[in-house]
């Protein structure tokens, strides 16, 4: 390293800090030191590289972290990857961009260089689309590869769900990626290798060749507790055993829970709040106060036989319902296990236009777990919603659910008038798409950087405006790309 190099801490190697790392190394008068609080990518088991298999991860099988986050009828949990990827290791793959119209939404805020035409080259730039290659709008030579699932690699049961849609006249998307061709009914893009086995952001954009660089140094099992900051000057962070990483810049990418969490636990948030505490407050800002999450039922059924497939859990979906992209719904099996004799999955309906806000706060003391509340469903919530189920009773009466035998787990009329209400009330998950906590535009201004702390940034699903209607890692990858570019700008 050279002395008059600028030293860059990255907090979290997941989804958004591996390609933070990977890019910012690129400028040799930068040096680049991550921290991951979780494993190396050189751990992943089976639940992370096999798609069918991604679900075990769910359930503890990969280091993941699961909070709590209250709803309106209860309370849910909340997952994310704890080791290199982070999320991208243990997410159900889905690679979306989300809607222009999103993007666009964000330049109209004033946030300038992220409208959609500021945005589409970096989703093409960042793809290596194995299906269509180059095109105007796909790319063949970026570090994440995709393709759709086969129909051999699909489970019989979405294969049914997605049988039973065309069978109903839904219009067939051949690119969910294609926003003309939206709504109607298509087969995921997902970030997998050659081989088939998951593509994360670690994998795709830390190689061997970028590891070996003289001016990146990867640390994990380093969890950080706070960042350092002195007469509003980031000085570096500071991990839970005491150790001082010196910086010059900080940059956040721990996720739109732990990345919140940080700024609070380091004097940057709500006054009232902190001062709760006994937090010095270096800066008065609304963190954590936006949360955004997509959300909706998910309804259990089984039926017999094996599941089929080597596919994701999520795998076939259908976009849109009455009013445009709105809402966004899948099968995908519970419990993935293609060997068992009965399969157990669920029949999730999301709602992708959301404008509820949730909250991340600091939980009983400073150091406890954060309290996270989740945004409370649109009022026209229940309408929207009803669209799906009507997709959804079509799919429980065609050929291919009955063929295959699916049966939801307990009977139920899913057209009756207060099917959905009932369904919300003991049904609701999330999609783990939580973001919005430090979001641009209150916390951060449009380069990222957090407002009125010199040297410190946020680059990740915290810093969405709003939640885009997609699913976020592919939104996350290309943040980061865009933050990383400014800050070798500067
Ligand atoms: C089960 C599940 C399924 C999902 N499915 C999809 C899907 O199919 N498609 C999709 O687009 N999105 C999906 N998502 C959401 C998506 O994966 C996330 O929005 C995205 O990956 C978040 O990226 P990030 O960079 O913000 O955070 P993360 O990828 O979570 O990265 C944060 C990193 O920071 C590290 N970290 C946290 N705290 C600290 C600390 N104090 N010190 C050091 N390191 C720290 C973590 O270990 C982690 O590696 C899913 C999410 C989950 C949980």
């Amino acid at each position: 390293m050279g002395t008059t190099s600028k030293r860059i801490l990255i907090v979290g190697g997941g989804t958004s800090g591996s390609v933070l790392a990977a890019r910012l190394s690129e400028a040799p008068d930068l040096h680049v030191t991550l921290l991951e609080c979780g494993p190396d990518d050189d751990t992943y088991g089976a639940d992370v590289l096999e798609p069918s298999q991604a679900a075990n991860a769910w359930s503890g099988d990969a280091p993941i972290a699961v909070n709590v986050m209250a709803t309106e009828t209860g309370a849910i949990p909340m997952l994310q990857g704890r080791l290199m990827g982070g999320t991208s290791a243990v997410n159900g793959l889905a690679t979306l961009r989300g809607l222009p119209a999103d993007y666009d939404g964000w330049a109209a805020a004033g946030l300038e260089g992220w409208g959609w035409s500021d945005v589409v080259d970096t989703f093409i730039a960042a793809e290596n689309d194995m299906d269509f290659g180059r095109t105007p709008i796909h790319g063949d030579s970026g570090p994440m590869s995709v393709r759709r699932w086969r129909d051999e690699e699909m489970s019989h049961a979405q294969r049914s769900f997605y049988e039973a849609m065309l069978e109903r006249g839904e219009p067939k998307v051949t690119d969910i990626n294609d926003p003309t061709q939206l709504p109607g009914m298509g087969v995921f893009p997902v970030t997998i290798d050659r081989t088939g086995k998951r593509m994360t952001t670690s994998r795709g954009y830390l190689t061997a060749e970028v590891r070996a660089r003289d001016n990146l140094t990867i640390r994990v099992n380093a969890d950080v507790a706070k960042v350092a900051v002195e007469d509003g000057r980031v000085q570096g962070v500071v991990l839970i055993n005491g150790e001082h990483v010196p910086g010059d810049e900080v940059v956040l990418a721990a996720g739109a829970i732990s990345s919140p969490t940080l700024l609070m636990r380091s004097g940057v948030g709500p006054g009232d709040h902190l001062r709760d505490y006994g937090v010095n407050v270096l800066a008065d800002l609304p963190v954590g106060s936006t949360m955004s999450d997509h959300l909706g039922p998910g309804i259990p059924y089984h039926h017999d036989g094996p599941r089929g497939g080597v596919g994701g859990p999520a795998q076939v979906l259908f976009v849109g319902a009455s009013n445009g992209v709105d809402v966004d719904y899948h099968a995908f099996p519970v419990a993935p296990a293609p060997t068992e004799e009965s399969t157990e999955f669920m029949m999730a309906a999301f709602l992708l236009r959301s404008s509820g806000r949730g909250s991340v706060r600091l939980g009983e003391t400073l150091d406890a777990e954060p309290i996270i509340t989740a945004p409370p469903l649109p009022e026209d919530g229940i309408d929207r919603l009803r669209h799906a189920f009507e997709r959804i009773a079509a799919w429980e009466r065609s050929d291919a659910a009955r063929a295959l035998g699916c049966e939801p787990a307990e009977p139920h009329d899913l057209l009756a008038p207060d099917a959905v209400s009932k369904a919300l009330e003991r049904l609701t998950i999330s999609y783990y798409h939580m973001t919005s906590t430090c979001p641009m535009g209150s916390v951060l201004d449009a380069d990222c950087r957090v407002l009125g702390i010199e040297g410190l940034r946020v680059a990740d699903a915290s810093v969405m405006p709003t939640i885009p209607r997609g699913n976020t890692y592919l939104g996350c990858v290309m943040i980061a790309e865009r933050v990383a570019r400014k800050m070798m700008a500067a």
